[in-house]
């Protein structure tokens, strides 16, 4: 018993996560927050990194995160297929206080499911509730399209640091358990 539990132990737990959303939504600095606490208020492609690996502990155990985020090119339309390839999880994210970028997601879901196995833990993220007096997209209309196509959801902020941490982890946390139900 003693060697399967530290087999079990030895085993190492790396998901590939990816951000997509329109540009400016705040996925870099949903990342920048996230890996480094960080926060950078004028908008700059060059934050964007390839991915950043960040050590989790989820119900005791040290799991590691490959979060992946776009160079930009959302902007074009351009993600490639390597982008999701792999992924395990996704954090579809759009802006509170732009409706179209909410009005996008439906078409980032498409692409996420062209690309991906369906079976990508996926959360909708509205970021930016430090803007509320110019929120153009409710809670309910968050939650009732999360509950329609499937989505775990949360509204975030990057700058005031809301719920960012939580809603990376939730995607970890279920992913996690989804492995743990086929492993045993
Ligand atoms: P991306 O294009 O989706 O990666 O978006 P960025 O992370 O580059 O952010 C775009 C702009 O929105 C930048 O000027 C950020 O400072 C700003 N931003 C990002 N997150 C928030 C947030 O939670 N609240 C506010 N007020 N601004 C944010
Ligand atoms: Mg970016």
């Amino acid at each position: 018993m003693a060697y399967y539990g530290d087999e079990e132990e030895s085993q190492d737990y790396l998901f590939k996560i990816v951000l997509i959303g329109d540009s400016a939504v705040g996925k870099s600095n949903l990342l920048a927050r996230f890996a480094r606490n960080e926060f950078y208020p004028n908008s700059k492609s060059t934050i964007g990194v390839e991915f950043q690996t960040q050590k989790m502990d989820i119900d005791g155990r040290e799991i590691k995160a490959q979060i992946w985020d776009t160079a930009g090119q959302e902007r074009f339309r351009a993600v490639t297929s390597a982008y999701y390839r792999g992924a395990v999880g996704a954090l579809v994210v759009y802006d509170i206080s732009r409706r179209q970028t909410f009005d996008s997601v439906g078409r980032w879901l498409n692409e996420l499911h062209t690309h991906s196995d369906m079976n990508v833990v996926t959360i909708l993220v509205g970021n930016k509730t430090d803007l509320e007096e110019a929120r153009e997209v409710s809670t309910a209309e968050g939650k009732l399209l999360a509950e329609a196509q499937g989505l775990f959801f949360m509204e975030t902020s990057a700058l005031d640091s809301s719920n960012v941490k939580a809603a990376f982890e939730t995607v970890v946390k279920e992913i996690y358990d989804i492995l743990r139900r086929k492993v045993f």
